[in-house]
């Protein structure tokens, strides 16, 4: 069997004494598009930064193709792993955020190029041809040259998808990548990230967009005060939700 591409097994997470993940359980099959939703504060931004190495866990097991974020298991213990081994597993991971922290003093294309040249080394003149590919393939061909400031909020995130990409990552994770966006430029963002899925992507999406949910998600995760409340496939869990806490939640952004 193929491995799952994330499984989190009894997930705890704590800031001082705020308890914000307490026992999340799940997995995401490879080529998965996962849907994460739930009210603000419920732990979704935290899992994700969990799942990418940015913060790392207090309790339970969490795995990003059957090797376990932030530890390694030596001799039946869990020994917190080096900077330079967190950095080799990041590489397969890609994020998007709400903001589109894009370097804001390089054109668009020199953001593309940026970690793969630095970090993969890959040459300059190969990255730059890649690099074209990958706006090309967000709708930005004609955008290489841009600064930031100089293209919209919508553009600016397809960039950022771009950059992501470059990396050659096997999961992109997305936190509410079109929450900042003016609603006339959601559309061309969620239109990237669905012929994302459509390659095959394996993909974990906090979003408030249930139509994406919906048509582009596999499953659907609702999370409410640190814990998987339900889970099922969209169309299921949005027309006919099992808890009162999701239906509450639903009938709230639906
Ligand atoms: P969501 O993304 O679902 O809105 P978050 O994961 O951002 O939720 O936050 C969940 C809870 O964790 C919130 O109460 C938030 O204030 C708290 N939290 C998140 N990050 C930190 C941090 N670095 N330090 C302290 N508390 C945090
Ligand atoms: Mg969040």
């Amino acid at each position: 069997m193929t491995p799952a591409v994330i499984r989190a097994e009894s997930v705890y997470k704590s800031f001082g004494r705020t308890d914000v993940l307490k026992g999340i359980d799940l997995t995401v099959a490879p080529g998965e598009v996962m849907c994460l939703v739930g009210p603000s504060g419920s732990g979704k931004s935290t899992f994700l930064r969990c799942v990418n190495h940015l913060e790392t866990i207090d309790r339970g097991r969490l795995y990003v193709r059957d090797e376990l974020v932030g530890y390694e298991e030596r001799d039946g213990k869990l020994h917190e792993l080096h900077e330079k081994a967190v950095a080799r597993r990041r590489r397969g991971i890609g994020m998007v955020f709400q903001r589109f922290n894009l370097f804001p003093h390089m054109t668009a294309l020199e953001n593309v190029i940026e970690a793969p040249v630095q970090v993969r080394k890959v040459p300059k003149r190969q990255a730059r041809e890649r690099g074209a590919e990958l706006l090309d393939r967000v709708g930005l061909a004609d955008k290489a040259g841009s600064y930031p400031a100089q293209l919209s909020g919508g553009q600016q995130q397809r960039v950022a998808i771009a950059r992501a990409l470059a990396m050659k990552p096997e999961l992109m994770l997305f936190d509410e990548p079109t929450s900042a966006l003016d609603p006339e430029l959601v559309g061309e963002v969620l239109e990237v990230m669905r012929a994302l899925a459509d390659d095959g992507m394996t993909m974990v999406v906090v979003t408030h967009e249930m139509g994406f949910a919906r048509e582009v998600g596999d499953s659907l995760v609702f999370m409410d005060d640190g814990a998987v409340v339900e889970t099922g496939p969209p169309a299921e869990v949005l027309s006919d939700p099992r808890h009162e806490r999701t239906r509450a939640f639903l009938s709230k952004v639906l």
